[in-house]
């Protein structure tokens, strides 16, 4: 008689990375999961998307799988980012931005009336969606959608390419070109032109402060992410510093109440200085890896262009004129283990980017940590199978950070932003900012508030609770009173 071997369970391995890791929230082991193996929809679970905020494809695609295998336009409908909370483990609000892979085990299903997280059939935990933001339903005269000039209220990618570009150029992570391209084939994204309309950034950015003060009843603060490709020579007649500082004036000035960040290629002191009097309050470099070797294999335009050493001085020097919590530069979290060339054990990754955060957190740089997302039309997965990072090496290099973090008496990371959840969660995309928050955030502790709408009423300190996100296809029943 033969065995029939049953695959794995993802639960399972779940439930040992919570006993071997007690101290580590649990909110963060299953998000890092989410994000590291993708999840995928039912049918059930895509038709209660309709009024969330749906997901831009606004950089990278940050899926595993390309667009053109989606079969049921699943890109235009699913959102950006969905809440997990709840569920056997009790877990406390955490936002995981969509990764869509149909291989995943983890499914987004719709048990007993309401949106889940499941795993062959069993409960990990409740989902929900954010709501689009009123000015999402908005377009200008060309039929241009307002949430293709700015997502989610805060980002906006003026430079839809790079002029990094093939694979001597290009960041081996990267599918920015590839992203640009598949968007222009599905016809479904309004907003095909690669650079955007400086008229149309100020407009929708308008709205955005509108919206803001419509909500509050006085004029709340937003946030703005202006980003793009790299331009190595000169763009519609302007050098890259002059090309982005369109928009800084444009989101800076044309408002009031704003935080405007810029990420490019790392800066010198002189440049920086005269971005932030062009209206840019925080700068990102984004180094994506901290390894040297690593650094010129991965990113070899930037290496060529700023080199290593060049790249670290420049983000330390930032901190001077921006200020703390205002140079964050990014990593794509796990690439430092990519094939062929990455480190082979968690022990020497994990090592090696943990004095990268100590040397840069000394010096009030608070480096991010987007979790790698594996995109199949990348250099570094058309060139070499590439599977998951080991949960554990997240696990291992969060806690690192965090411990870091706190001997520097970092800033606790809340951000005033359009969207409530964006200003006291963190970020969808990594669980850096998850760690000190879940474990230090007043509005984190209270057992008694796990969802989204109970957690950020404490942690706003709304008299009423708003509606912020749906949890199944019959709203009602989960209804909470309140406009959002
Ligand atoms: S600089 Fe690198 S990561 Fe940024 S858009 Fe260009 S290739 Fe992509």
């Amino acid at each position: 008689m033969s065995a029939v071997l049953q695959p794995k369970s993802v639960i399972s391995d779940l439930e040992r990375y919570f006993r071997q890791f007690p101290d580590v929230p649990r909110e963060v082991i299953v998000k890092i999961e989410l994000l590291s193996r993708g999840h995928w929809f039912t049918d059930a679970a895509l038709a209660a998307t309709k009024g969330s905020l749906v997901k831009s494809y606004r950089l990278f695609s940050y899926d595993l799988v390309p667009m053109d295998q989606l079969k049921h336009n699943e890109a235009r409908q699913v959102p950006e980012w969905f809440y997990v909370f709840q569920g056997p483990y009790d877990l406390r609000t955490v936002m995981v931005q969509t990764t869509l892979d149909p291989s995943s085990p983890y499914i987004i299903d719709v048990v007993d009336g309401r949106l889940a997280l499941t795993e062959g059939g069993r409960v990990i935990c409740n989902v929900s969606y954010p709501i689009a933001p009123d000015y999402y339903s908005k377009k200008f005269d060309d039929g241009v959608l307002y949430h293709e000039i700015i997502a989610y209220g805060y980002f906006v990618t003026v430079f839809r390419n790079c002029q990094y570009w093939g694979p001597k150029e290009e960041c081996r992570f990267c599918d920015i070109n590839e992203n640009q391209r598949q968007m222009k084939e599905s016809k479904d994204f309004t907003m095909n032109a690669p650079v955007k309309r400086v008229d149309y950034v100020e407009e929708v950015g308008r709205e955005v402060s509108r919206e803001a003060l419509a909500r509050e009843g006085h004029q709340a603060g937003v946030r703005f992410i202006i980003t793009g490709g790299t331009i190595t020579k000169t763009l519609h007649g302007a050098t890259e510093d002059e090309f982005y500082a369109r928009y800084l004036r444009a989101l800076k000035y044309g408002g009031p109440r704003r935080h405007v960040c810029l990420q490019t290629n790392a800066k010198t002191r002189d440049e920086i200085k005269w971005l932030h009097a062009e209206g840019m309050d925080e700068h990102n470099a984004n180094m994506e890896v901290w390894d040297r070797r690593l650094f010129e294999w991965i990113n070899p335009g930037k290496n060529r262009r700023i080199g290593y050493d060049e790249w670290i001085r420049r983000m330390i020097d930032s901190v001077d004129v921006l200020g703390e919590f205002n140079v964050r530069p990014n990593f794509v979290g796990g690439v430092e283990m990519a094939k062929p060339h990455g480190f082979a054990t968690i022990e020497e990754a994990v090592a090696s980017t943990t004095k990268g955060i100590d040397l840069m957190m000394g010096h009030g740089v608070d480096p991010r940590f987007n979790q790698w997302r594996r995109e199949p039309k990348t250099n570094l997965v058309k060139e070499h199978e590439q599977p998951p990072i080991p949960t554990e090496f997240y696990i291992r290099l969060m806690s690192n950070r965090y411990e870091i973090w706190k001997k520097y008496g970092l800033t606790l990371p809340v951000k005033r932003e359009l969207n409530p959840a964006r200003c006291y969660f963190g970020n969808d995309h990594g669980t850096y900012d998850d760690f000190p928050l879940l474990k230090e955030a007043p509005w984190y502790q209270d057992p008694s508030r796990r969802t989204p709408e109970e957690v950020l009423q404490r942690a706003a300190g709304w008299k009423e609770p708003r509606k912020l996100s749906i949890h199944g296809p019959e709203e009602s029943a989960y209804g909470v009173s309140g406009d959002h």
